[in-house]
């Protein structure tokens, strides 16, 4: 093993307990978004521990935090992505606490090589991304926008890192039928009803699967449905997703869904609302050149295989990677379990999930340093991000 990876290693293993000791508390106070108090504090108390400068309520979100550190030399500026938010009722079934801490941990290694190399290692800390995805606000802040490079690696069940590939565009779409309340037996006929307009919005959903991209996704729940069975109800409300490979095929897919949504507003004589109910996120660019560099990091550690991710869904760090060079690959918790479940929770408390970590802190920082060291390496990077 090369003598930097040894070296890596040793710096990784005396701060081990310090991350182990943040992942727990992290995993034993979960915090939803936006609320991440207790998170943002215990991770910016580290990073200033470490000699970064850290800033809270970044680009204007209470939770979000900025810790950065300047080399003497200039250079480019490395970010690793950090998330913190919880499930309701789960905790971190999506494992958000072992991935901020990897982005914690790669910043506070890569620091020593900035100090030899020269530029600047960033560590963003980066709320809600379970719900209203704060990157999204914060890219429109411009906390991207000098970014040269954005990092941030996702813990996943089994047993295999994951590249990364692409995600979803998604729309948060709220739907509100308003009709007119009446006794349901007495004098039906005198009443709107607005659940009559979310029925048909599903009825007419699930017609429209037949003819749109497999590539495509449409869900939605009721979440306001009457009062009671006598009553004709006079509101009800429907919240959806939908989501596409990419912001163009969305937007078709999008005007196929709002019509499927005035034609439920117009048979049930109903009056409709809509409105964006959490943040919209743009589909994930992967950069690949990055995705090799950090593939070929993996692999000067010791990993033999690394996957295909197959599973699909949305990110907020989508918009980051229509800003600078992005990747968001997976590290595995070295166990089965279903991603947003309790027993995933658990498992990122695990000994697999250490191992899960290590590793991809480790190829965190080697990417880092690559990047530090060779100004081509950046330049090519750059040259395939502006190519998109
Ligand atoms: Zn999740
Ligand atoms: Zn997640």
């Amino acid at each position: 093993m090369e003598k930097i990876v040894l070296e890596l290693k040793e710096r990784y293993t005396k701060i081990f307990h310090e991350l182990k000791e943040l992942n727990h508390y992290l995993f034993e106070n979960p915090e939803l978004g936006l609320k991440e108090f207790k998170a943002r504090d215990k991770h910016c108390e580290l990073l200033s521990k470490y000699g970064f400068f850290v800033e809270k309520e970044y680009c204007g979100v209470e939770t979000a935090f900025l810790a950065n550190y300047v080399g003497e030399k200039p250079g480019p500026r490395i970010a690793y992505l950090a998330e913190y938010d919880a499930l309701p009722e789960i905790g971190h079934g999506c494992g958000h606490n072992i991935l901020g801490v990897s982005s914690s941990a790669a910043g506070i290694l890569l620091r020593e090589y900035v100090n030899i190399y020269g530029g600047e290692v960033l560590v963003i800390g980066t709320p809600a991304e379970e719900t209203d995805g704060a990157k999204v606000a914060m890219a429109k802040a411009g906390a991207f926008d000098n970014v040269d490079i954005a990092i941030t690696v996702h813990p996943t069940s089994g047993d295999y890192h994951l590249r990364s590939t692409s995600s979803q565009a998604m729309e948060a779409l709220e739907f509100t039928f308003k009709g007119k309340t009446s006794h349901a037996a007495g004098s039906p006929h005198l009443g709107i009803n607005a659940l009559d307009g979310v029925i048909t919005l599903f009825n007419t959903i699930n017609a429209l699967r037949q003819q749109i991209l497999t590539t495509d996704r449409v869900h939605g729940i009721i979440t306001k449905g009457g009062e009671a069975a006598n009553i004709i109800p006079d509101l009800a409300v429907a919240n959806f997703y939908v989501r596409s490979r990419n912001k163009k095929e969305l937007d078709i897919l999008l005007e196929k869904v709002l019509n499927c949504a005035k034609a439920a507003a117009l048979s049930s004589g109903t009056k409709l609302e809509i409105r964006n109910y959490e943040t919209s996120f743009l589909d994930l660019i992967t950069n690949k050149k990055l995705m090799k560099i950090y593939e070929e990091s993996l692999k000067e550690i010791g990993i033999k295989e690394i996957k295909d991710s197959e599973e699909s869904g949305s990110t907020d760090a989508g918009d980051v990677s229509h800003i600078c060079p992005t990747i968001h690959p997976y590290m595995p918790l070295y166990k089965n379990v279903i991603s947003h479940s309790k027993k995933f929770a658990q498992s990122t408390i695990e000994d697999g999930a250490y191992k899960g970590m290590e590793e991809a802190v480790l190829a965190m920082v080697l990417t880092g340093i690559k990047l530090l060291k060779d100004q081509r390496l950046i330049d090519s990077v750059k040259l395939e991000f502006e190519k998109k």
